[in-house]
């Protein structure tokens, strides 16, 4: 089949198209509707539908194939390796619910996770799913006022966490951060289920943090099955960084998602039962929910979990793990390829990568030189997908499952079935036929099963924020540029708002200056991402002192520097941390007072400024200019 025939299906007959993938995943009532539009923008897929997701990533497996291997955990930072077959993981994923479950947890709960890469992170998350709670996982790099933030939008019942993570042989301590984070909360979980790796002493607060291994010993083997819920009932919100300060719980669906995870898997990733899945993101972000947890294992695939980095004990780890594990499809982001680049090359071709189909690379821009470097390397096609937290699962690739299909270098592809993907002028906001103009990516609705069904408890911002930013249509946003060419490749320029990637990480600069605003010696602060060559971009900052003595010498700035990113680090945690805060006499502004972040972020990078017609005092750039080359 030309993969052109099966994107065109799944537009003109959604119904039939879509009736199709649903029969990937179990149901225990049949749905009566595909897709209800009735309220557009919403779209609720699957209605009348009862599913469970935890059913389909595990109990449907453990029933058929109870001994094939399901969760592969290793973890280079403590020196262990385990294996769960289904059965296992059933048993463990069931035992965790029983302890949720006699919580008081139960259907549309909330439950936060703030959980290192360890197996009892999947074992609650699926814990939560088999429940119809609601999780919401949090990245451990987010440090105190972060989690708060997220802790008082989610109100979770019960919190899941565990004493420590790990990085690089470095303990980093959980408990402090979180009991922190529930002091600044407005909102406190009542239960707090703590898993003691045995890493980092902590206090225990008597009647709120109760300790998981004897919970665990207790409830092993008490049967509890899974809770059958609405196709359309939340499985979990995810917190993503926008323009404001305060960020967005990304509400996913259940039946939805767990069809789209499904068609991706055999579509996209072609992955098959009883294959190994790896993919090296964290948990804590959206890659983690649909392809560490969710996608590989409804798939029948063992998925393989990675506590370490990339470059420990040595650069050939993953390579090793490969080949230990015959993983097929492997899954990573451009920053951790560059990372290796670094590295002695010999390591790529040490071991035997034969199983290894492909090598799938997402979350920023894939430079051609990295591709190309890793592809050559360890001898595998490598397929960039472009998507977002909001989506679930990839809007631009190659869906080399349905047809066989040649990645163009720079481009991650073509749009994915399900996705109207269109190109907008900026100006006029209409539609650009051509091939090689410039506009903004956005979809038209309904959005296809697996992508956000609303912001958490925030209608209006879901409508307000994706999908009003066209006069006179209503249409998706994701808020990035690209162009298509002549052949329907799609190249990603950038993004058009104030948000930046950090390693494949989306920041929100506004979370960053407001954090920095809050130092008493700031008077003002502007964030900008700028070009990076590791990292793709870095968060830098731009402050401007209600004193200028306090940065009279320069050990003064100095020291002030250190203070405000140690404030970044305590407050919102070291991935938000920008490279350095320049300290600077004043901001570029328009007349009206806009902060001209696109201008800051051009000097910074050396470029040329463009356009000053609206700035309202011309020399404030030159002067950070000079302020900027003094200090270098
Ligand atoms: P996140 O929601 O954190 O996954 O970030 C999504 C954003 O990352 C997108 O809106 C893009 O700006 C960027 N992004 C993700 N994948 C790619 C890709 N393959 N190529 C270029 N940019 C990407």
């Amino acid at each position: 089949m030309r993969y052109q025939d099966f994107h065109d299906r799944s537009l003109n007959d959604p119904d039939g198209f879509w009736t199709e993938q649903a029969r990937l995943i179990d149901w225990e009532h049949p749905f009566d509707e595909v897709c209800d539009v009735s309220r557009p923008p919403f779209a609720r897929w699957f209605v009348g539908g009862r599913t469970n997701l935890c059913h389909n990533a595990v109990d449907r497996h453990a029933a058929q194939r109870p001994d094939a291997p399901a969760l592969i955990w290793v973890s280079t930072e403590v020196g262990q390796e385990r294996t769960y077959s289904f059965a296992e993981l059933l048993r463990e994923v069931s035992a965790m619910a029983v302890i949720l479950q006699q919580q008081g947890v139960k259907a549309g709960d909330r439950v936060l996770l703030y959980m290192p890469m360890i197996p009892e992170a999947a074992f609650a998350m699926l814990a939560c799913a088999r429940l119809g709670a609601i999780h919401s996982v949090v990245f451990g790099g987010f440090a105190s006022h972060a989690l708060a933030n997220r802790i008082d939008d989610a109100q979770p019942l019960l919190i899941v966490s565990a004493d420590a993570g790990s990085r690089g042989g470095k303990v980093v301590p959980y408990k402090p951060l979180l009991d922190e984070a529930i002091r600044l909360a407005a909102h406190k979980p009542a239960r707090m289920v703590m898993v003691d790796r045995g890493l980092s002493a902590f206090e225990r607060v008597p009647d709120r943090d109760l300790d998981y291994a004897p919970m665990r010993a207790a409830a092993l083997d008490v049967p509890l099955d899974c809770v059958w819920m609405p196709s359309d009932a939340p499985s979990y919100t995810l917190y993503t960084s926008g323009t404001t300060g305060k960020p967005k719980g990304v509400q996913r669906d259940t039946g939805g998602y767990a069809v789209a995870l499904a068609a991706s898997m055999k579509h996209i990733f072609d992955g098959r039962p009883g294959e190994t899945f790896f993919s090296t993101s964290d948990i804590g972000w959206v890659v983690g929910h649909s392809y560490i947890v969710y996608g590989p294992l409804i798939a029948g695939m063992a998925t393989l979990m990675y506590e370490g980095l990339p470059t420990c004990p040595d650069a050939g780890i993953w390579w090793r793990l490969v080949e230990q594990y015959r993983v097929t499809g492997m899954f990573s982001a451009p920053t951790a390829v560059r990372v290796l680049k670094k590295q002695d090359p010999g390591f790529l071709t040490r071991y035997d990568l034969s199983s290894l189909r492909a090598l799938f690379l997402a979350g920023e821009p894939l430079d051609e030189p990295t591709a190309r470097w890793i592809s050559e390397g360890i001898g595998k096609p490598i397929v960039d997908n472009y998507w977002q937290t909001e989506t679930g699962w990839p809007i631009l690739t190659l869906a080399r499952g349905v047809a066989p299909a040649e990645p163009r270098l720079g481009s991650p592809g073509v749009p994915m079935y399900g996705y109207r993907v269109q190109l907008l002028d900026e100006q006029s906001g209409e539609v650009l036929t051509g091939a090689n103009q410039k506009g903004l990516l956005v979809i038209e609705g309904p959005l296809p099963p697996g992508c956000l069904q609303t912001v958490w408890r925030d209608d209006d911002r879901f409508v307000r924020t994706y999908w009003s930013g066209t006069p006179g249509r209503q249409v998706y946003s994701t808020f990035d540029w690209a162009v298509r060419d002549e052949d329907g490749y799609y190249f990603i320029l950038g993004r058009s708002d104030d948000v930046i990637n950090v390693a494949g990480h989306r920041l929100g600069t506004r979370e960053i200056e407001e954090c920095i605003a809050g130092h008493p010696a700031v008077a003002e602060v502007a964030v900008v991402g700028v070009a990076d060559a590791l990292k793709g971009q870095v968060a830098l900052a731009f402050a401007v002192l209600r004193d200028p003595a306090r940065a009279a010498t320069p050990a003064l700035a100095l020291a002030l520097e250190g203070e405000i990113l140690k404030k970044v680090d305590s407050e919102l945690g070291a991935v938000a941390r920008p490279s350095r805060v320049r300290l600077v006499t004043a901001l570029p502004k328009t007349r009206s007072g806009k902060l001209l972040r696109r201008a800051l972020q051009a000097v910074a990078e050396g470029r040329e400024v463009g356009d000053l017609s609206t700035i309202d005092d011309p020399s404030a750039l030159e002067r950070i200019r000079e302020e900027l080359s003094a200090a270098r």
